[in-house]
């Protein structure tokens, strides 16, 4: 065998490889792994060009992958007012006074993160609460899900909404019940109307947001994201980011289903590229989120009975937009939160499985919220991919106040769908929630809420790893170690497995290895 570029030595390898599940050392040629085991088996693979990592016992696990990420989001966010735990509408006026003073006239202020169960007035924030601290500058704040927005007068007035303008269909505009006048809160689809004359900053600075963005995924111990990508303009600057060697990490991207007909008529389907760029799945967004009471739900909302949340699809539409997808070779990733969506998605894949017969289809529910036995089961037995956010347990505490004791035993039920034998990937939904894998993580082995829902620490790393590898279609390639499998690894600080479990978020990233290649490093 010829000798290897890399060799790390000395370490505390857990390889996600039931075969050999520890090992001591890697030998990596170009970006495959070549050989692993004791340090003895690996030396006679180094010669004196091999570079050699000393990690004096250092944790190594496969490189972490995320399995829903908005990049350019999180990049954006990285550069607009953060309101996460914000906890009056009077803090966020002062952020966003603070921003006001950096901001020229003519530009608009955005954030995101607010979340108004957080806020001690126990209330939306208004228009007129932000036209206190900006009534010049346009204002759009996301609320955390991303589903809601508030925008101030200025923005209203430059969207032309006024007290007649009327919903879009699969949207809200919010109406003071005396006085008619829009409060400024802007429901799903309503938020287009400003999202849409929102300048658009240039490509340059869009391309350093997401670059930046990847490199804290990097950072985060991520050797791969599923990118859901908004407009085709990212799948541009991915494309540019990889020419200019400033893409650090493996990229699964996720298409809006609005481009399937362009896809479809290009000849296109999921799996089209390489190890490092890749066409992904169809998302299809279903409903909107628990947060904001706009995912659909079977019955009323416990906290709020004059709604059940919207499909943001007809029915006939979705079913359309499944089987269409479906036939033409993709992978789908459909949003679905409530448990009426859950069960309108699972009605309409099993209809399009039943009626395209496709054995290796990695069909995945995004997020997959309230579920119950039944929707669990039949998850199970039509081949579905859970791909879960962890960390929405921690942050969606209200959750059990939206639909009540007997549903909130079904919300996020990780063990359950390990145990039924669906395949369960991890992800952060970043920027909704931190990008942190090891987060994720913590939050799915030491949730407090439903800890009877707790899954093991090695489940959790195999949402993270091989689990994730094989939603797209690449469990064959990378997600453990193994020879000929693509060096993606990190190495950690301790070792998830023996660290206390609420101790699990704090282990640092010491290193971050993608394709043999060092793309972070403070080991
Ligand atoms: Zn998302």
């Amino acid at each position: 065998m010829k000798p290897a570029d890399l060799v790390l030595i000395n370490g505390n390898i857990i390889t996600m490889n039931p075969k050999q599940p520890h090992a001591q050392a890697i030998a990596i040629k170009y970006d495959r792994i070549i050989e692993f085991g004791t340090n003895d088996e690996v030396k006679p693979l180094i010669n004196r060009n091999t570079k050699i990592i000393d990690l004096k016992g250092k944790i190594v696990t496969p490189g972490f992958i995320d399995t829903h990420v908005h990049i350019s989001g999180f990049g954006r966010s990285l550069t607009t007012i953060d309101l996460r735990g914000v906890n009056s509408i009077e803090e966020m006026q002062r952020k966003l006074k603070e921003q006001v003073q950096k901001t020229a006239k003519d530009r608009w202020i955005l954030g995101h993160g607010w979340d108004q169960e957080r806020f001690k007035e126990k209330r939306y924030p208004t228009r007129w609460d932000l036209d206190e601290s900006s009534p010049n500058i346009s204002v759009t704040l996301r609320r955390v899900c991303g589903h809601i927005c508030v925008v101030n007068s200025k923005a209203l007035e430059l969207a032309n909404i006024t007290r007649e303008t009327k919903s879009p269909s699969g949207g809200g505009i919010d109406k003071d019940t005396k006085t008619g006048e829009p409060t400024g809160i802007l429901r799903e689809n309503a938020m287009d109307l400003i999202l849409k004359i929102i300048p658009k900053p240039d490509e340059k600075k869009f391309m350093k947001a997401c670059a930046l963005a990847c490199q804290k995924a990097a950072k985060a111990g991520l050797t791969g994201v599923h990118w859901i990508i908004d407009s085709p303009t990212e799948i541009s600057v991915i494309q540019k980011l990889r020419a200019q060697n400033e893409l650090p990490l493996r990229v699964y991207i996720l298409i809006p289903v609005e481009f399937l007909d362009y896809l479809i008529r290009l000849g296109l389907h999921t799996g089209f590229g390489d190890n490092l760029v890749r066409i992904g799945c169809i998302k299809i967004l279903a409903d909107g989120s628990l947060g904001a009471r706009t995912a659909a739900l079977k019955e009323p909302y416990s906290d709020y009975p004059k709604t059940k949340g919207m499909m943001l699809y007809t029915l006939e539409e979705l079913n359309r937009l499944v089987i269409e997808a479906h036939k033409a070779d993709f992978q789908l990733a459909i949003h679905a939160i409530g448990d009426r969506t859950v069960e309108i998605v699972l009605n309409a894949l099993e209809e399009a499985l039943s009626r395209v017969p496709r054995e290796n289809h990695r069909h995945r529910i995004e997020h997959a919220s309230v579920l119950n036995e039944e929707t669990i089961r039949r998850m199970k037995r039509l081949n579905l991919i859970a791909s879960v956010q962890p960390h929405f347990v921690v942050s969606d505490f209200w959750a059990a106040d939206r639909v009540g004791p007997e549903r909130a035993r079904w919300v996020y039920p990780f063990k359950s769908l390990v145990e039924e034998g669906v395949m369960v990937t991890g992800g952060s939904d970043c920027p909704v929630e931190p990008i942190n894998p090891l987060f994720g993580i913590q939050a799915a082995v030491a949730r407090e809420i439903l800890p009877e829902e707790r899954v093991t620490v090695g489940d959790a790393l195999r949402m993270y790893t091989i689990n994730a590898a094989y939603a797209s279609f690449e469990d064959d390639i990378k997600g453990s170690v193994e020879v000929g499998k693509l060096a993606d690894l990190v190495v950690l600080s301790k070792n998830p497995l023996t660290v206390e479990l609420d101790r699990i978020g704090g282990i640092e990233v010491k290193m971050t290895i993608v394709g043999g290649k060092v793309v972070y490093d403070v080991l």
